[in-house]
């Protein structure tokens, strides 16, 4: 058996940021209640280390950034790597919290290209996920930006103005180019500005560019959506097998058991040490295939 660790993978550049934000932020106000906006990055290792350093997160599924607001009403809300509305930012504001940033600066770079645009009377497709908090902030910006979550949505929008093509930042080259084709069909002389920030799309590439691999390991959250576009691209780029574990704790022997080449990435919002466990493990059993199963994991530290 053959391990091949995929470079690059984990952390990116804005989740570092965002988590030495949080942390700058604990130890600079001992005495003033913290609260995050929504899960600082969407891996429950890390939010469970934020805990730890005193952070209280409010996150709800199915609501809104604006919505979980009405859950904080005193001290510092920090805004996640996602980035938030101008609504949102107006609403801590009048509520008199103080907001800390940490908006990742590929996202912010986003959000000015299409305020740009809007403030150009522009109207933009925004490609991107349902729910998302990145994509809520974005929408929110504007009414003349229009989610675009599949080829469908196109069709249900007319009389646009000078179009611009754009997307969230976390996801599949492979479909995000699939929709953009698909909008230019209906709007020919779009204009097209990709956001797929360069740490995805670089991990993204180094796993289309396996070779021989029966099976793809993604460490990362199941919220976490570059990490399911991880495992997606690997599966459109021919591997014929690709999982997505939290953990080692969901590694099973009936995973790995007679594959010949296994490889092993990770989302931008994995900790490396979960990585490593599982391709630690996966070294060790490649040595001798009898003498264990997965370790459990330990906790992570930030
Ligand atoms: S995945 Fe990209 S946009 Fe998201 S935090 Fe990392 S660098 Fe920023």
């Amino acid at each position: 058996m053959e391990i091949i660790s995929v470079i690059p993978r984990g952390y990116c550049q804005g989740v570092v940021r965002a988590i030495q934000i949080a942390k700058n932020t604990v130890r600079e106000n001992p005495h003033v209640p913290v609260t995050m906006l929504g899960m600082i990055v969407h891996n429950q290792y890390v939010v469970h280390a934020c805990q730890q350093l005193g952070i209280r997160f409010v996150e709800e599924a199915g609501r809104s950034r604006i919505d979980l607001l009405d859950d904080i009403n005193e001290g510092i809300v920090i805004f996640t790597a996602h980035g938030v509305s101008d609504d949102v930012r107006q609403k801590a504001l009048c509520k008199g919290l103080t907001a800390v940033d940490a908006t990742c600066p590929d996202v912010i770079k986003s959000h000015e290209l299409v305020r740009a645009h809007c403030a150009d009377h522009g109207d933009v497709l925004y490609i991107g996920k349902q729910g998302h908090p990145e994509a809520e902030g974005t929408v929110s910006l504007s009414d003349r930006v229009h989610l675009i979550t599949c080829c469908a949505d196109i069709e249900k929008l007319n009389h646009l103005n000078h179009v611009l093509i754009t997307n969230q930042t976390t996801l599949s080259l492979l479909d995000c180019q699939r929709i953009i084709d698909a909008c230019l069909k209906k709007y020919p002389q779009a204009q097209i500005a990709s956001e797929i920030c360069p740490a995805t799309r670089i991990r993204q590439q180094a796993v289309m560019h396996l070779k021989n691999i029966d099976l793809l390991i993604v460490v990362g959250d199941v919220r976490s959506n570059n990490s399911h576009q991880l495992k997606e691209i690997g599966l459109s780029s021919g591997i014929p097998e690709a999982v997505l574990i939290d953990s080692i704790q969901d590694l099973t022997i009936d995973m790995i058991k007679e594959k010949d080449r296994i490889a092993v990435t990770s989302g931008s919002s994995t900790p490396s040490e979960l990585t490593k466990q599982v391709i630690d493990f996966l070294q060790e059993y490649a040595q001798d295939p009898h003498w264990k199963n997965p370790p459990q994991t330990a906790e992570v530290k930030i």
